[in-house]
Parts: structure tokens; sequence; C-alpha cells
């Protein structure tokens, strides 16, 4: 599963960069709006995690603008700003979930589980079917 994280506090970015690593994602990190809307139309991921408050681009735009532009991958908010109009904000725009500041890891690696157990169950392999046989027919 590969995650596009976008964060400016650079302590919390590479702590949680490196958590999610060690949890088995792949994981791109960037530090600003424009370099997230950058990574966002170039890189298939399956999930991103962006932060409201950016620099030269808030967060809040760049999931306006990655939604019309068609792109489906969950968006999970992570906000320092708890008021309940910032959050309505969000999901109208697209967010499918977000998290408010300061969050435990432990619950942020439990919202992306919801996503990456929905990507595994949409392929299965089908069943083998029980070998036919024939031997007694000829
Ligand atoms: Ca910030």
């Amino acid at each position: 599963m590969r995650i596009l994280l976008v964060e400016d506090e650079a302590p919390l970015r590479e702590t949680l960069a490196a958590r999610l690593k060690r949890d088995g994602f792949a994981v791109d990190a960037a530090c600003d709006g424009e370099e997230g809307l950058y990574l966002g139309r170039e890189v298939p991921f399956d999930l991103a995690i962006i932060d409201l408050g950016l620099p030269k681009m808030s967060g809040m735009e760049l999931v306006r603008i990655l939604r019309e532009e068609g792109f489906s991958y969950p968006l999970l908010i992570l906000t320092a700003r708890s008021s309940w109009q910032d959050k309505v904000e969000a999901l109208k725009y697209g967010a499918d979930d977000y998290l408010v500041k300061p969050f435990h890891v432990e619950e942020l690696l439990a919202r992306i589980g919801r996503y990456s157990s929905v990507a595994r169950s949409i392929w299965t392999p089908p069943r083998r079917r029980s070998a036919c046989r024939a031997s007694r027919w000829i």
C-alpha cells in the first residue's frame, strides 16, 4: 500500500513516515501543499494523509483540487483545528476521514487499516475447482 504524507512540521512528518514504513507501507512525503499536489497527481497512491495547515497551498485546497481532478483514493485529514466547521468543510470537499492533533499513531494506523482492508477485498483469488475424475469413463 502506497501512502502520500503531506505535513509541514518536520518532526511529525519524519516520525510518521518512519512508523508507516516500519509497518510495511511505502511512503512518499511532501512538506507543502504544492509538492503534495504534484506527487498526488503523478504517483498512483492508495491513500493520502494531508495536514490542513500547510505552506504554499492549504490542505483544504489540496483536497478540493485532487477530488475535482477525479482522484479517488482515500484522503485522511490531519488538523490541529478542532472546530466542526473545518471538519464539515473538509468532508464536503471529498476528504474521507480526519484526525485532530495531537493524536496517537495507533489511531492513525487503525484508520489506515480500514482502507487497506478495503483495498485487499477488491480482488480475491478464484477458488480452485476440484479436479474432475475422468478415469472411470475410459
Ligand atoms: Ca501544519
